[in-house]
């Protein structure tokens, strides 16, 4: 849809007037695809007042037209610095770029190429943390996909198997319910490995009485899911009970702080004080939740002490955990999309009710 991405180059236009610069060299690829729709794996785009300029490569002419018509679309060898030269030769002064994607090579090649330069920062960043219409909807197929993945799998999740087969499984099941690929590496983690948050699948094979953490998600349409949910191989001991109750009220007090003008810090602390008032602070150790969408960590992040604030239209993750060393951990995990005047959308389905198995 071009107008969309149409749309998107002129509230870039928007903040790039704040800075000073008359055009905006973007070189973060996701960020490309985000302001053209371009999907391919070389290109830059030069963003001036009254133009757009997408530079890329001789294996990327048909997918480039297909994918970004109406962008004057150019082929050179070194997509950066072919756009700045370009900029200068059309009387561009002061070219803000991405200073935080590129090397210090290319940095200084750029400082040569012509115009002066200026910091983009994250501007396409910011732009991408609210979504569009078009844009929740993908998400929402892709939560959905890892939804009935997961309602699948359950049957054949027991003590017997291993933590890659069940990771091979599940990504099986994500393909079948029509997602395009794991969103990023599945974690399967059991026993002790559940104490870790961010496990890699073993040969360990599933226990009775242990948790099995499982954190993964589909892609659809380039747009990235993310859940994880923490079940239980019977028999259940109470204090498997007691911790997993305590990190599902954490995630409650997490989704309820969600709103719009929301502060970030405030967010992860609604969450976090329940974990600490229960004496676990020190078993928590990572943020409450990120913003997901084009790539699987974006703006926002839901952390301590962050000072900015939730947008109408902003996917985040809620997933707090509580991690025992030696014994197990508990995270629950899922994505919300704030929303003004309404509650927050919850695009996550699954019960979180301790599942027995
Ligand atoms: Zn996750
Ligand atoms: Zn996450």
């Amino acid at each position: 849809m071009p107008e969309v991405h149409a749309f998107r180059r002129d509230e870039l236009r928007a903040l790039l007037a704040k800075t000073g610069a008359d055009a905006a060299l973007v070189t973060r690829l996701v960020n490309v695809r985000y302001l053209t729709g371009f999907t391919g794996s070389n290109g830059a785009l030069l963003v001036t007042a009254d133009a757009a300029v997408l530079a890329t490569d001789g294996r990327y002419i048909t997918q480039s037209e297909l994918q970004a018509p109406d962008v004057e679309r150019t082929i050179v060898p070194a997509v950066a610095t072919g756009l700045a030269e370009r900029a200068a030769k059309n009387g561009v002064e002061r070219l803000a770029f991405e200073s935080h994607d590129v090397t210090v090579d290319l940095a200084e090649a750029l400082a040569t190429a012509g115009p002066s330069l200026t910091k983009l920062g994250r501007a396409v960043e910011t732009l991408r943390a609210v979504k569009d219409d078009e844009e929740v909807t993908l998400l929402r197929e892709a939560c959905a996909v890892a939804d009935r993945a997961f309602a699948r799998l359950l049957p054949s999740l027991r003590a017997g198997r291993t933590e890659k087969e069940v990771g091979r499984e599940l990504e099986a099941l994500m393909l079948e319910e029509g997602g395009d690929g794991p969103s990023f590496e599945t974690i399967v983690a059991s026993g002790p490995n559940s104490a870790v948050p961010h496990h890699r699948p073993t040969d360990r094979v599933l226990q009775h009485g242990e948790f099995v953490k499982l954190d993964f998600g589909s892609l659809y349409q380039g747009y990235h899911s993310d859940m994880t949910r923490t079940v239980a191989l019977e028999p259940v001991a109470d204090w498997q009970r007691d911790v997993y109750a305590l990190v599902a009220d954490a995630q409650a007090a997490g989704r309820a702080a969600l709103a719009v003008g929301a502060v970030c810090g405030d967010v992860d602390k609604a969450a976090r004080d329940v974990i600490v008032a229960a004496g676990h602070g020190a078993d928590y150790t990572h943020s409450l939740g990120h913003g997901v969408g084009l790539e699987i960590h974006e703006a926002p992040t839901l952390r301590a002490g962050a000072t900015d604030t939730l947008a109408d239209r902003t996917p985040v993750t809620v997933e707090p955990g509580v991690y025992l060393a030696g014994r197990g951990g508990v995270r629950i995990e899922d994505t919300l999309v704030v929303r003004a005047d309404a509650e927050p959308e919850l695009l996550t389905t699954t019960t979180k009710d301790l599942i027995v198995l």
